[in-house]
């Protein structure tokens, strides 16, 4: 089979390495792809957004199938776009993907599912945001409708600072037209786990946990970022967890898109707030996460072409997934001062090292080729993960495998996989 990945990121690098172990495939491309990719797929000098020119690219290479790795892509429609020319596609349509585009309908759905999460209201003017907020009770947590790349979330102390922040989601539009609508929602405590999922339509199959550390600095400090690090699985997600959320959140989820008219295929992913009343649906995604995939994939041993057609095809009852019974921890290296200001084109040193390594992987973010080398391009530069027999060992690994590889201004935080002492 010949396979076309969409996307440039860590994700898609794991992804690539993934398919590439799938004896059905005997060519990958991606799209638009980074140095690491390289490895394993013919990189293509196409954008995500270009969706008619990566499907003309697609028919006239005969590629059998094309898997979408990026939001943005998926909520812009691109599955619609290769659907209508008869391009055979991994992910959901417009109309599904829409449960991670907009937080306001992921949040209508759950509510009149009676699937857990918190209480909310919606709003789409400011001035009605603005007097709700008089009565609320603090914290309380505001979210731009959209798409924000992970920003687009205010934890808010005081009234002072929901006020402000109602102000720049909705006023200054700090998140462009993400903030046409918002959400404001009860704060929640607890632990969070993220529990990615395939799903054909009907069936579900859920995929093993994972966690990952979102801030920048050590303690969970600093601002937010795309990901820092992430462990699988989580001790936290024990079998009650599972049971509960197999019960009223997952199923539940596929049935009530399919209710809507909304039939959602490809990847769901479950953020998840384990609070003191039970598991809640913290936000959905409609993609692999990123640096999730960099620990669940390498632990995963289904051939993964398998589940992709099984998925496409509405054959996944047919499925079971399987993982091993091992941990994996994923540290990620970006340059220092990320997420606001670094600097990129720096040499990247000693990838060699992970060459027949087993049970150590270094996954690329944010590189390029420049000169004949291998350069940063990023903030986010690479995931190096590490499995162990147990998340420990795994976690000892992962920081082994830290000093392999070097860049100047390499900065990872020294506590990813630490909450691991508390279970
Ligand atoms: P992502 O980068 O995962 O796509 P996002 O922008 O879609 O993020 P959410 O996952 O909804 O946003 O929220 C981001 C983070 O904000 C969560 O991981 C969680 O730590 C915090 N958060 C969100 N909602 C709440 C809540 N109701 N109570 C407490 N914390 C919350």
């Amino acid at each position: 089979m010949k396979i076309l990945i969409v996307g440039s990121g860590g994700r898609e690098h794991a992804l690539a390495w993934k398919i590439a172990q799938s004896p059905k495939v005997e060519k990958i491309y991606c799209a638009p792809g980074n140095a690491g990719i390289a490895e394993y797929a013919e990189c293509v000098d196409i954008t995500a957004m270009e969706f008619d020119k990566l499907a003309a690219f697609a028919k006239e290479k005969e590629i059998d199938l094309t898997v979408i790795g990026m939001d943005d892509p998926l909520v812009g429609g691109i599955v619609d776009v290769f659907e209508a020319q008869g391009l055979r596609v991994f992910g959901p349509r417009k109309n599904a993907a829409i449960l991670e585009g907009s937080k306001a309908f992921s949040k209508d759905l759950m509510k009149k599912y009676d699937i857990p999460t918190a209480a909310y209201e919606n709003f789409d003017d400011p001035e009605k945001a603005l007097a709700y907020l008089e009565h609320a009770d603090f914290p309380i947590v505001l979210k731009a409708d959209g798409l924000a790349l992970g920003k687009g979330v205010l934890i808010c102390n005081t009234l002072e600072e929901a006020k402000d922040g109602v102000k720049s989601i909705m006023l200054d539009k700090k998140f462009g037209s993400a903030g046409n609508q918002m959400v404001i929602e009860e704060f929640m405590t607890g632990r969070e786990v993220s529990v990615l999922s395939f799903v054909d339509g009907k069936t579900i199959r859920i995929m093993t946990s994972a966690q990952d550390h979102k801030r920048a600095l050590d303690g969970d400090q600093g601002l937010n970022t795309g990901g820092m690090g992430t462990f699988s699985p989580s001790p936290f997600y024990t079998e009650e967890v599972d049971a509960f959320c197999r019960k009223y959140i997952y199923q539940k989820t596929v049935d009530a898109m399919a209710a809507e008219g909304r039939e959602f295929k490809g990847i769901i992913f479950f953020g998840l707030m384990l609070t003191p009343k039970g598991p809640k649906v913290l936000e959905y995604n409609a993609r692999f996460g990123d640096p999730e995939a960099q620990v669940v994939l390498p632990r995963m041993k289904n051939d993964i072409i398998d589940v992709f057609e099984a998925c496409v095809d509405g054959t996944l009852d047919q499925i079971e997934l399987e993982f091993e019974d091992n941990a994996a921890v994923c540290v990620v290296l970006a340059s220092d001062g990320y997420p606001v200001k670094y600097d990129k084109g720096l040499e990247i040193r000693g990838l060699e090292n992970f060459k027949d390594k087993e049970g150590y992987y270094v996954f690329h973010a944010g590189t390029k080729f420049k000169d004949g080398k291998i350069v940063t391009n990023g903030g986010r530069v690479l995931g190096v993960v590490a499995t162990g027999d147990d998340l420990k060992k795994a976690r000892a690994n992962a920081y082994e495998a830290v000093k392999l590889v070097d860049f100047d201004n390499k900065y990872c935080r020294s506590d990813i996989g630490k909450a691991i002492d508390e279970a």
